[in-house]
């Protein structure tokens, strides 16, 4: 492995949890080849753009690391569709090590399709050029819609084929994050029954994300709080995470893991995109109920730390819980409040109503809050009579168009840029980016990007793992 002496990585997270971290090594790939760099992402952080697309792609593929770096496969448990997986961990995984922002923040360098690691049971290690550029495009785009998320940095062909059900070209996603930790890192501490290792994840996890918590009681209720005000946001933006298993519920508050994920066209509680998720467990309307049973699983795993006594630890814990609904509905509200050009209060009565009308009608969710301050008539009798009495409350229009955007990574729209890929034309996931980055400003060469699917799209189905 060659060095790279212009990045320094440290080791902290390896450092700190050694019973979470195996040193560990990315595969080699025959043949780099990048196919997307976020430069404004690499500023932030201080990497030179120019490096990295030429002597630096080893670092974003994992075959040339710093000297001193210890990459690592990280290990968490998970509740994978409600049932307990005691070690999961990286199968396809590596943190590179954590770089230090110009501003003094960490950030992990992580990399996503590396290679097998001791935690891959039977996958292969690999991940598949289509799907680390579907994350690459979904989580810019959230980023830019102002919703926490990890983000991406690169994605670089390996020259690996890879073995799906047909051979495709292999890819390593380098993401960045505020950290990788999960609550499946904490059922992963929990399980070992060593409080000493959950103290040290605790305090960890509070020195990196919240250090205002001030104590383990503190810090479950910072990651609630974290939490709530999350899946409220997807929830705003029509935003379907679709495997929500504890080990991809972050501590940091960040969305993570764009797998089966995809954007609400139609307005519909019960939507489900992924083709595992037989039984609705993770539909969009269900996903606030599921973030609250999963963090009732990070307090289990918290439970020897929250307080001396059982008793105690889990009355703590039932009562940090409790504000999970609150706090959830308070964003949730001044959300659809403010989509609506409204105060929650205002907008409560009128936003009881319109769900249902919007789920009758089957409506475009991003587009009928985005054309409603300039929609004289819908057309539609009882979206009319609603849309009169908004109306006469005399909304902030012009603060609407602030928080309703126009463009938002539409499935038909990614999966027409992901084909292109495939054939080697990146032109149209490059102006694909470029609109979803810029979400709110309406531009008319781009209308296409606004518009909902055709409706030969079909029932749209997305896949985990590949
Ligand atoms: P996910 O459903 O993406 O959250 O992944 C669940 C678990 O499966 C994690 O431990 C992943 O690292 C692992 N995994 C997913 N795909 C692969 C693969 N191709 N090879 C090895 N491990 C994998
Ligand atoms: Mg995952
Ligand atoms: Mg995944």
């Amino acid at each position: 492995i060659a060095s790279t002496p212009t990045v320094t990585l440290g080791n902290r997270f390896a450092r700190e949890l050694p019973e979470l971290a195996v040193a560990w090594q990315a595969e080699e790939a025959p043949g780099l080849r990048l196919l997307v760099l976020n430069e404004p992402l690499a500023a932030e952080l201080g990497l030179d753009p120019a490096w990295l697309r030429g002597d630096g792609l080893g670092l974003l593929a994992g075959t040339a690391v710093p000297e001193g770096a210890t990459p690592v496969a990280q290990g968490y448990a998970g509740h994978q569709f409600g049932g307990f997986v005691p070690r999961l961990g990286d199968g396809r995984a590596l943190l590179l090590g954590e770089l230090t922002r110009p501003d003094g923040a960490l950030r992990d360098l992580h990399l996503k399709g590396s290679g097998r690691t001791p935690f891959a049971r039977g996958g292969d290690g690999q991940a598949v050029v289509g799907p680390m550029l579907r994350e690459y495009v979904v989580s810019e785009a959230m980023h830019a819609l102002g919703i926490p998320t990890t983000r991406s940095l690169a994605v670089v062909e390996t020259g690996r084929t890879v073995r799906r059900e047909t051979p495709r070209p292999g890819a390593v996603l380098a993401r960045i994050a505020a950290s990788h930790l999960r609550v499946g890192s904490f059922q992963y501490a929990g399980t070992t029954g060593d409080a000493d290792l959950l103290r040290r994840l605790a305090d960890h996890a509070i020195a990196r994300h919240h250090p205002d918590a001030g104590s383990y009681p503190g810090l479950f209720e910072a990651v609630v709080a974290a939490q709530a005000a999350l899946v409220a946001r997807w929830m705003l933006v029509g935003f379907v995470h679709g495997v929500m298993n504890t080990d991809n519920m972050t501590i940091s508050g960040e969305t993570i893991d764009y797998g089966p994920c995809a954007f609400l066209d139609a307005f519909d509680p019960r939507a489900v995109y992924s083709s595992i998720d037989h039984g609705g467990r993770y539909a969009y309307g269900n996903q606030p109920a599921v973030a609250e049973w999963n963090l009732a699983r990070l307090a289990e795993a918290m439970l020897p730390i929250l307080h001396d006594d059982e008793g105690e630890a889990v009355a703590v814990a039932v009562e940090a819980l409790g504000g999970f609904r609150r706090r959830y509905h308070a964003e949730w509200s001044a959300g659809m409040g403010a989509k609506l050009g409204l105060s929650a209060e205002a907008a409560a009565p009128l936003v009881d109503e319109l769900l249902p009308l919007l789920r009758e009608k089957g409506a475009d969710y991003t587009s009928f809050f985005r054309t409603l301050p300039r929609t004289v008539i819908h057309g539609d009798e009882a979206l009319d009579d609603w849309a009169a009495r908004w109306r006469a409350l005399e909304p902030d229009t012009a603060a609407m168009d602030r928080v309703n955007p126009v463009y938002i990574p539409r499935n038909h729209l990614v999966e027409e840029a992901l084909a292109a890929a495939d054939e080697g034309d990146l032109d149209p996931l490059t102006r694909l980016l470029d609109a979803v980055t810029h979400p709110y400003d309406e531009r008319p060469e781009l209308a296409r990007y606004a518009a909902p699917a055709p409706p030969d799209f079909g029932t749209y189905r997305t896949f985990c793992g590949t």
